[in-house]
């Protein structure tokens, strides 16, 4: 199958993306991967991209698919793939159809993940950390004594990827990058919604019934 996985952060995409790619064998292409695995290995596009980010530029739409292309052509996606991060607007949707469509492929569905913003922001900024690498929840995994790890008595402390004005952040420029996404998508009939406030494994299966129903 040839997917396409949408999700705002904190909404499970990164582990649903992994159990999805394990149970449909095909693989999990996250185009942060694809850009980092092309840079270190020092490919033309790689280059060619780094130039782009070293100079403070987005990458240029023709750049990315390629890359995308490229990734595709290798043999663990002949039965199909998992998009994540890509394609994040209209002209790299377009030209994502275009390019398939001249290997005589589409996109069969894209699974949508939904979550209130408020649970998300409760989700993520309740999270603490410590420095020894255990993590903690307020509300769902709470350390011992507030504040202090049980297991080496240090100060829990929050990320700044975890801070409620950045989640908030993140949250507004994944809706407007999206939001038009889900409209191109919508029209070819090929939006899948699920909810990802439920327990993860409850949003898998629903995922696996809807796309062997399809
Ligand atoms: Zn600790």
């Amino acid at each position: 199958m040839r997917l396409i996985l949408l999700g705002p952060p904190g909404a499970g995409k990164g582990t649903q993306a992994t159990v999805l790619s394990e149970t449909l064998k095909i693989p999990h292409i996250s185009t942060g991967d694809i850009f980092r695995a092309n840079i270190k290995g020092g490919t033309p596009l790689g280059l060619l991209a780094k130039s782009y980010i070293d100079s403070g530029k987005l990458v240029p739409d023709d750049v990315t698919i390629d890359i995308v292309a490229n990734r595709l052509s290798d043999e663990d996606c002949a039965s199909g793939f998992i998009m994540d991060g890509f394609p994040r607007t209209i002209p790299q949707a377009q030209m994502f159809d275009e390019m398939l469509g001249k290997l005589d492929r589409k996109v069969e569905a894209v699974i949508n993940i939904i979550a209130d913003d408020s649970i998300i922001i409760k989700r993520l900024s309740g999270r603490r950390m410590c420095s020894c690498g255990k993590t903690y929840h307020i509300a769902n995994n709470p350390p011992k004594v507030e504040g202090k790890c049980d297991v080496c008595n240090s100060s829990l402390y929050i990320r700044d990827d975890d801070k409620e004005e950045t989640i908030k952040e993140r949250l507004k420029i994944y809706h407007e990058q999206t939001s038009p996404l889900v409209d191109y998508y919508q029209k070819k009939g090929l939006i899948l919604n699920f909810d990802g406030t439920k327990p993860i494994e409850v949003t898998t299966r629903e995922i696996l019934d809807s796309l062997n129903n399809k």
